[in-house]
């Protein structure tokens, strides 16, 4: 909880979230030429550091902006007071890897939430088709409203906001090596599913997947995984292909966080419904490797057949020894195998 946050009742944090162009993203105030700023979904020291601003983003329905055009209305409050103060921590914790690890998790957790629910907020004043207003916007206001607990979460840092005996997501924290000096993009990378609330990205020397509202049982379930980043450097394909692994993990899994929210006399308290709750499903659904090849292929942007260049085998940049597969334990053994890329000869 930050330490100088206003008291804010839970009533005032849930009508906070309303839509507009004339309105505070985060906070809902009415914007005026006084209170009035732009909070840049990718800030701009991350654009600056990685030379963003006229590089191209793709949204949701396949077309592109650049960076420096996702902007969202903001007060000058929220913006230059309280997210200002997250976007400092990550930007001097994202220079090191030992800073990196050192960066607490709640600030991850809602610098990934900022720019998650900033593209969605954003992609809601984008139109489909350009030539065609009948299309109306790329995002609908309903999906917006549906990452509520998001954006109520993300309120932690004008608001305090406890969790009690959970962690409201799962962080796996990466070391990178130093890309090929032929492959300089490879500098930053950035992927995100609003859908089942993932977000991953490199930026230098780290990166980080950020699972939401999954009460940290995947962080907790692959803390192996954890451990492993710990001691070993991953090159810029391999970041993505462990990434790939997460996002597929996410999405298989098989249940919705769901909270009650207390209001305290000090603070909002978030309290989580037993996540097994009444399912008999499995935990996961158990994966598949011809759809986990196509999420490979489509986040690394490598061509599918060269991802899956047989039925029952998916490529891995990992080398024979230094494997990190988590997809492993959700895969059937006789349904495929992942082989390592030094393998295939090409
Ligand atoms: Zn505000």
């Amino acid at each position: 909880m930050p330490r100088d946050a206003a008291y804010l009742t839970l009533e005032q944090l849930i009508e906070a979230r309303r839509i507009g162009h004339e309105l505070c993203f985060l906070c809902g105030a009415d914007l005026d030429t006084e209170n009035r700023s732009d909070e840049h979904v990718f800030p701009k020291w991350l654009q600056r550091r990685h030379n963003l601003a006229n590089q191209k983003l793709t949204l949701l329905n396949g077309s592109s902006i650049k960076y420096r055009q996702m902007k969202i209305p903001c007060c000058r409050t929220c913006n230059g007071i309280w997210l200002s103060k997250v976007e400092n921590r990550v930007k001097s914790a994202s220079k090191s890897p030992t800073r990196w690890r050192e960066l607490a998790d709640d600030d991850l957790f809602r610098w990934a939430s900022k720019i998650m629910y900033g593209n969605i907020y954003r992609e809601a004043f984008l139109a489909m088709d350009q030539a065609d207003p009948a299309a109306g916007m790329i995002v609908d206001e309903e999906f917006v409203h549906e990452l509520r607990t998001v954006h109520l979460f993300l309120q932690g840092v004008r608001a305090p906001i406890e969790f009690q005996h959970f962690r409201q997501g799962s962080i796996f924290r990466a070391e990178l090596v130093d890309p090929d000096p032929d492959h300089p993009d490879e500098h930053f990378w950035f992927y995100d599913n609003p859908f089942r609330l993932l977000l991953a990205m490199r930026t230098g020397p780290v990166g980080a997947i950020v699972a939401l509202q999954d009460n940290g049982v995947i962080a907790e379930i692959f803390q192996p995984v954890n451990d492993t980043l710990a001691n070993q450097k991953l090159t810029h394909m391999q970041f993505m292909e462990l990434a790939a692994q997460l996002a597929y993990i996410r999405v298989s899994l098989n249940r919705t966080a769901k909270y009650v929210m207390v209001q305290g006399a000090e603070s909002i308290q978030v309290i989580p419904l037993p996540l097994a709750g009444m399912s008999g499903l499995p935990l996961f659904e158990e994966a598949m490797l011809s759809s986990y090849a196509t999420l490979l292929s489509h986040m690394t942007g490598w061509p599918l057949e060269e991802v899956m260049p047989g039925d029952d085998q998916v490529i891995s940049f990992f080398e024979p020894g230094k494997q990190i597969y988590p997809l492993a334990g959700l895969m059937n053994p006789t349904s495929g195998l992942f082989r390592a890329r030094s393998d295939t000869g090409s």
